[in-house]
């Protein structure tokens, strides 16, 4: 924490730290240092201006895996907390060269606490095993780390919430290529509104990483489309081929 962040912003990374149930910053800051929690009464346009992810991206980027996890795990920082059964962190290979990304939990994952565990988690498997790829080879995670009620679509004040973990488990994966799964995940991946008929068969960067991403289609809307699955084995050939040009 800079002593040149504005309280608004260091208002805001405190309420990361609270909401994910942190005692760390007691540590890093003395009390005189701390900002004076937001009055409810003062004008909320200050809050609602800074982005969440770029408070939240400050406070978690320092955080090794047990901190991230038990981070989110004890995440209040959206309304979907109060609705989840468990948070969904991510899993697979913390090396993987392939990050694979898709949407939210759905039923099954917010029972278990694992992506992709349902019937489209087990296409997924198939579609990596068609490429060589076990799934503890690779690594899986949301955009959201909870489930929306109904499986509704992430709002973006969920997504802006959720983002800075997500963003962490990159920056410590530091995978060869980025998987989008579905609209959801390449629009907000990409920062486009595009559909993904357009998005998917190309190769895009990840913001500035120069991290290689490819989307395509989200193994549910395959589950309803199977004719669908064609494109989708093109995409995942453009990503071996890519890791390799890379290697
Ligand atoms: N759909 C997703 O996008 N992610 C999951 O984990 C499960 C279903």
């Amino acid at each position: 924490m800079g002593a040149d962040l504005s309280s608004a912003t260091r208002n805001r990374q405190l309420q990361y730290l609270q909401a994910m149930g942190i005692q760390a910053w007691e540590l890093r800051l003395s009390a005189a240092e701390l900002p004076a929690v937001e009055p409810a009464t003062r004008d909320a346009t200050e809050m609602v201006a800074l982005p969440d992810e770029v408070a939240g991206q400050s406070v978690v980027s320092g955080f090794d895996w047990e901190m991230l996890q038990a981070g989110v795990e004890a995440c209040t920082l959206c309304e979907l907390h109060s609705s989840r059964t468990r948070t969904v962190f991510g899993v697979g290979n913390r090396n993987a060269d392939w990050l694979l990304i898709g949407e939210a939990p759905g039923r099954d994952e917010d029972q278990q606490g694992e992506p992709f565990v349902g019937r489209a988690g087990q296409l997924l498997n198939a579609m990596l095993q068609a490429v060589g790829l076990q799934r503890e080879q690779v690594y899986i995670a949301n955009i959201l780390k909870c489930r929306p009620p109904n499986n509704r679509d992430p709002r973006p004040q969920e997504v802006a919430c959720c983002e800075p973990y997500l963003m962490r488990q990159i920056d410590l994966i530091q995978p060869g290529l980025i998987l989008a799964l579905g609209r959801i995940a390449a629009q907000n991946l990409l920062n486009s509104e595009t559909p993904i008929g357009k998005l998917r068969g190309r190769v895009h960067q990840f913001r500035d990483t120069g991290i290689p991403l490819i989307a395509t289609y989200h193994p549910a809307y395959l589950l309803r489309s199977p004719l669908e699955k064609r494109k989708t084995w093109q995409d995942l050939q453009l990503a071996v081929e890519t890791l390799r040009g890379q290697g």
